[in-house]
């Protein structure tokens, strides 16, 4: 990807609908059968997308969804984003005390979108793939815990077991990424990034507050990510990066469990969004 000023912004418009239309071509090609609307189109539209918020408090904690990957994260007046990329609407947004960065493909890594909302001198996060294209990074890789801006911060592996581009690859390989376990005062918040169902996911212990991806061919699908949050049992979940998926599925899927799946609106309408979908 090129990383110019205007036309980046305008690209990656057009590159996030390309993106949309053949992770929806490959989802039908796979085989996945999503549930259809009356027009037989993926779900996305009809689930009930537009009365949700963009905005939830878990204890102390507060949350806005921005778009797709990227949210806010407000704890003890300091101000945190994830993944910030020029597809959200920042307009309401905070200036940031501390970034982090999840992985290099563009839904994650955005350099003017980081330049934007970076309070000056505000440390970056992000995993040693990342760091040359953030100035002053602050690295962190796998399985390394930092205390950054005052709060702990692990990283945890994200990774594709067996989803690809083609045979014998992966879209997000072992060791290039980071999810995060962050220590917000008493509470332990974990953002998955891109990942299937690891190991490493099944194993964490006391998360109160999660973000899960479910998108394919990407990560994985709704069902399978609501089995393996069961495995490590999250307080409170948020669906996130789930464009083309319904994760209303998630939620069915996960009912009768001690675990509280809040939906928000992570796919605003035009023109906040800046992309259709
Ligand atoms: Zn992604």
């Amino acid at each position: 990807m090129a990383f110019g000023s205007e036309p980046r912004a305008r690209a990656a418009k057009v590159g996030g609908l390309l993106l949309l239309s053949s992770a929806l071509s490959l989802c039908a090609a796979c085989g996945a059968a999503p549930a259809q609307n009356q027009n037989g189109a993926a779900p996305q539209k009809s689930d009930g997308a537009a009365a949700r918020p963009s905005v939830s408090e878990v204890g102390d904690i507060r949350i806005t969804a921005i778009t797709h990957a990227s949210f806010q994260l407000e704890y003890g007046g300091r101000v945190i984003h994830v993944d910030p990329t020029g597809a959200g609407d920042y307009s309401a947004a905070k200036q940031a005390d501390l970034v982090l960065v999840t992985d290099i493909h563009p839904d994650h890594l955005d350099p003017a979108a980081i330049a934007k909302v970076r309070k000056a001198g505000a440390p970056v996060v992000a995993p040693s793939a990342a760091a040359d294209k953030i100035e002053s990074p602050t690295v962190i890789n796998n399985g390394e815990t930092k205390t950054v801006a005052g709060i702990s911060i692990e990283a945890v592996p994200m990774y594709n077991l067996q989803r690809g581009p083609s045979p014998g690859q992966l879209f997000h390989p072992k060791g290039r990424g980071n999810g995060y376990v962050l220590t917000l005062g008493s509470k332990r918040v974990y953002i998955a990034g891109d990942t299937e169902c690891t190991d490493e996911m099944r194993a964490l212990k006391n998360i109160d507050v999660a973000f899960v991806p479910m998108n394919l061919p990407y990560t994985m699908p709704p069902a399978e990510a609501a089995g393996c949050v069961k495995a490590f049992a999250p307080k409170v979940v948020f669906p996130y990066h789930y464009r083309g998926q319904n994760p209303e599925e998630f939620k069915a899927a996960l009912k009768g469990e001690p675990v509280e799946v809040r939906l928000l609106e992570w796919y605003p309408p035009e023109p906040k969004g800046g992309a259709p979908q």
